[in-house]
């Protein structure tokens, strides 16, 4: 007989202010469950895999993370493909 374990998320989505994080890095090392990476500058976070801990939260030196309770939305982190450098131009200094 096999069972299936079926892994209920909490409501809540992490969120990143893209504008206030200065692309440290630091809340990568943070996550024990992976669920942050860096693509270039951008940080990524992977909804599926973060169980809401607030780890990253908490160390943020920018507070740039925070949790909301409420589904993911489309228009969340988690959905957003990976930048380029080409992507990153607009932030470059004058
Ligand atoms: S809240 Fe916890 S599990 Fe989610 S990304 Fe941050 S450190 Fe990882
Ligand atoms: S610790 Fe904060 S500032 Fe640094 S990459 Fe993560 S979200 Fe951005």
């Amino acid at each position: 007989m096999s069972t299936t374990t079926i892994r209920k998320k909490p409501n809540k989505v992490l969120l990143l202010d893209r504008s206030t994080c200065i692309s440290c890095a630091g809340c990568v090392g943070t996550c024990p469950d992976l669920a942050l990476d860096m693509f270039g500058l951008d940080l990524q976070v992977f909804q599926d895999k973060c169980t809401y801990c607030t780890i990253c939260v908490r160390f943020c030196p920018v507070g740039a993370l925070s949790i909301e309770k409420r589904e993911p939305r489309p228009e969340d982190n988690a959905y957003q493909t990976p930048k380029t450098a080409a992507d990153f131009l607009h932030r470059a200094p004058a």
